[in-house]
């Protein structure tokens, strides 16, 4: 009897300081993209041009994505839902099984949304590689508009990818998602994020194909919408421009990542993401979010240039080696942590508008535990908040298990409240690094 009033006691309890945390954290302004990372700094630098690719580039001509396109755009205008979009989903999913890639739907439910993700995976052949690689666009339209280019750009330059890489074999794993539920909030997407992290999906890297069919005086400019995280991709990307410069005309245009679409939803869980995205997509000549959105404002010579960009810059990000890398473990993503003990998962809805998505809340002193996959021998793991200049170098592990512990008397002698990035460093007795990072929000409540 007493365990059990005690048993009440500590859920009331439990209830009565969630609400008090979210009555908290609803006074706070999120940023939405400062986030965490899977960067990999043993890039292998310039080798020789792959001759594979460049048959797989030859393999990319009008025909094979017109017809994508085509299709696309003559199933009219796909709302979230809607009879069209679920046709549209169907044919994607056809599209993939023709291929012969391993595809299913991913039926996802938020708010009065319900659809579903169409995920295709081409299954990488190292066996000691979980690494997945992901390439993605949305199908779903604003109502009344067919979508040539938002998004059946990206959609058909992803098809166009996925028939031409199934041709082939990559080391690590390479996945192609079609999203529904992006114009009405990128719920398809955030729906997936939240499974592959329940999942500990190894995502390094991810491609967002959003809006990328029209060019302004025929110049193939392609802005790479990316983070300081991410930059790495983004140099990864102009590398291959410069490499097959025979084969790709683009000019690569990195900016800020502003506009929240589905590569967002990747970054609020920790994994690097980037969006593709064609320049001044607002201006009235290309039919933004319009019924006009149609094939004949399509400039096919720009759309093949970014799938062959595209292509290049995928196949060899699934064959790129990863000699070192280091995941945070603990603590989770998008969970609420209570002094080093509980830990709850939160819903992640946007609380009064406010983006709190993939947010982590910790209460009371915390653990940091890291995965670190790597044949080399390790030297020193470093556990750093802002850059190290507040935890100073109190906490390194120089053998496992690579873990440390924060504890609650030390952040409050360092006034350290509020939101924070958390990272950690390895590096190795031959002078390779990698790095990690999250954001975590220290909830002070006394
Ligand atoms: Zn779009």
């Amino acid at each position: 009897m007493k365990k059990k009033i005690a048993g009440a006691l500590i859920i009331v309890s439990l209830l009565i300081l969630l609400m008090l945390i979210l009555a908290e954290i609803s006074v706070f302004e999120v940023p939405s993209n400062n986030k965490p990372l899977n960067n990999n700094d043993s890039n292998d630098k310039k080798e020789g041009i792959n001759v594979d690719i460049i048959n797989m580039l030859k393999m990319v001509d009008e025909p094979l994505f017109f017809n994508y396109l085509e299709t696309f755009v003559n199933f009219g205008h796909k709302y979230t839902g809607n009879e069209n979009c679920k046709k549209a989903g169907e044919y994607i999913f056809n599209e993939f099984k023709k291929m012969g890639l391993d595809v299913y739907f991913h039926n996802w439910r938020f708010i009065r949304f319900k659809d579903r993700n169409v995920v295709a995976t081409l299954e990488g052949t190292d066996p000691n590689s979980d690494a997945i690689f992901i390439v993605c666009a949305h199908y779903d339209t604003v109502g009344g508009s067919p979508g040539a280019n938002d998004d059946g750009s990206g959609i058909a330059a992803m098809l166009t990818i996925a028939k031409i890489m199934s041709q082939y074999q990559f080391n690590h794993t390479v996945r192609f998602i079609a999203f529904s539920g992006h114009e009405v909030g990128t719920y398809g997407s955030f729906a997936y994020v939240k499974k592959a992290y329940a999942e500990n999906e190894n995502i390094v890297c991810v491609l967002n194909v959003d809006m990328v069919g029209n060019t302004l005086e025929n110049v193939n400019k392609l802005q790479i919408h990316k983070t300081d995280r991410t930059e790495w991709i983004s140099q990864f990307t102009q590398e291959i421009i410069e490499k097959y410069k025979e084969y790709i005309e683009i000019i690569l245009e990195p900016i800020p990542c502003i506009t929240g679409a589905d590569e967002t939803s990747f970054l609020l869980y920790g994994y690097d993401a980037v969006m593709f995205h064609q320049p001044h997509s607002w201006y009235p000549e290309f039919y933004n979010h319009n019924p006009g959105d149609d094939i004949s404002t399509i400039s096919f010579d720009f759309l093949e240039n970014v799938t062959k960009l595209l292509l290049a810059t995928t196949a060899e990000l699934a064959n790129k080696s990863i000699e070192l890398q280091i995941r945070i473990i603990s603590p989770l993503e998008g969970h609420l942590h209570l002094f080093d003990r509980f830990k709850i998962k939160l819903p992640g809805f946007n609380l009064y508008g406010k983006k709190i998505r993939g947010m982590t809340y910790i209460r009371g002193g915390f653990s940091v535990k890291v995965d670190i996959s790597t044949n080399e021998e390790i030297d020193v793991v470093y556990y750093l908040i802002d850059d190290g200049l507040r935890l100073g170098t109190d906490f390194v592990n120089s053998k496992p298990p690579y873990e440390t512990k924060i504890s609650r008397l030390f952040l409050l002698k360092r006034h350290i409240k509020g939101l924070h990035t958390l990272s950690v460093v390895v590096t190795t007795t031959t002078g390779k690094t990698a790095r990690d990072e999250m954001d975590i929000f220290l909830l002070s409540l006394f």
